[in-house]
């Protein structure tokens, strides 16, 4: 099969590879449609500290069920579906306390290697988070899965907002944060550079929007109750607690890179009580809502496609997306 494998730092070709077989419990996925990511970029670049070289890269897709393994229950060949990238083994303190998301095990076997035409899901994910595709919904919107549960993690993170949410950061994330936003009735700014359309799209999605190109985020009139950063930038995440409220809280959403050390304002975070609050990754119960929400149209996040094509497309569409031209683009492969 045709697959993109990254070899090394900085380094990634088209190769053919044998096709994946389904072991006892998991299945293989013919893919319909895959996504860029944000992280595909950050793992080019950076590497990952749980991801080893080669591997084949993307992980957001929506496929359809190719092969099934021995013992698999409730998959049928031909039926679509959308994985979620890690499964929780149920069995660790983290899943007994609730923290699916946290599951070591469950990022031990990850589903990665959607941009490929094949993909093999690993037995954990389909045993918990390996979610049938409702009829209708498009490939490429269903395989917004991924990120849209991160974004329902962080708001479960917050416990809901009682004011205005500043949303740092206007990526595809930013962007989803602003979509639920809107959907839960919270008024959100949008702080991010702009330049080309992405600042459209957070109006579109109802943000207010501060234009980091000409103006500073501290511009803003009353102080957000909520900030949430979505650059995984060490100097972001170290402005974030004074351009919040006393009282304020902290969403530490966007990675930083591995290492990365932050220095803060003590007496700000002391005096003001201010939350510092980590968020990571997402349990099968985001993904199911993630995907109720695309369902039903109430989260829509077809404007944050550029554009579309093969998988031969994709290094030019990572080269665009790296350029910040364009929020997200879907191959078909
Ligand atoms: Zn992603
Ligand atoms: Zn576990």
């Amino acid at each position: 099969m045709r697959a993109f494998v990254q070899t090394a730092i900085g380094h990634f070709e088209e190769r053919d590879l044998p096709p994946p077989r389904a072991a006892a419990g998991e299945v293989v996925l013919r893919v319909r449609a895959a996504l860029t990511c944000g992280t595909d970029l950050k793992l080019l670049d950076r590497g990952h500290p749980r991801i080893s070289l080669p591997v084949t890269m993307g992980h957001e897709a929506c496929g359809e069920i190719a092969d099934v393994g021995a013992g698999v229950d409730g998959f049928r060949p031909g039926e679509r579906v959308v994985p979620g990238v890690s499964g929780a083994c149920g069995r660790c303190d983290e899943c007994r306390r609730g923290l699916e998301n946290l599951c070591a095990a469950g990022h031990a076997d990850r589903t990665w290697g959607a941009f490929a035409e094949l993909l093999r899901v690993p037995a954990a994910v389909v045993a918990r988070n390996l979610h049938a595709v409702p009829d209708g919904l498009p490939d490429e919107i269903a395989a917004f899965l991924d990120p849209l549960a991160s974004v329902l993690h962080g708001w479960k993170r917050l416990g809901g907002s009682r004011g205005t949410v500043l949303i740092y950061g206007a990526g595809a994330l930013g962007l989803l944060w602003a979509a639920t936003a809107r959907s839960r009735g919270v008024r959100a700014i949008v702080a991010a550079r702009g330049g080309d359309d992405r600042l459209a799209i957070a109006r579109r999605y109802g943000a207010d929007v501060i234009d980091l190109a000409s103006e500073s985020a501290a511009s803003i009139r009353e102080p957000a109750e909520i900030a949430i950063d979505c650059t995984g930038s060490r100097e972001v995440w170290s402005l974030l607690p004074d351009l919040v409220a006393p009282g304020g809280r902290v969403l530490l959403f966007g990675g930083c890179a591995p290492g990365e050390t932050v220095a803060w304002d003590a007496a700000r975070l002391h005096y003001s009580e201010i939350s510092l609050i980590g968020s990571f990754h997402y349990a099968p119960a985001d993904a199911r809502e993630a995907l109720r929400l695309l369902a039903s149209g109430e989260v829509d996040p077809a404007p944050l496609l550029a554009d579309r094509g093969g998988l031969s497309d994709l290094p030019r569409f990572l080269q665009a997306q790296r350029r910040g031209e364009g929020i997200r683009y879907a191959v078909f492969p």
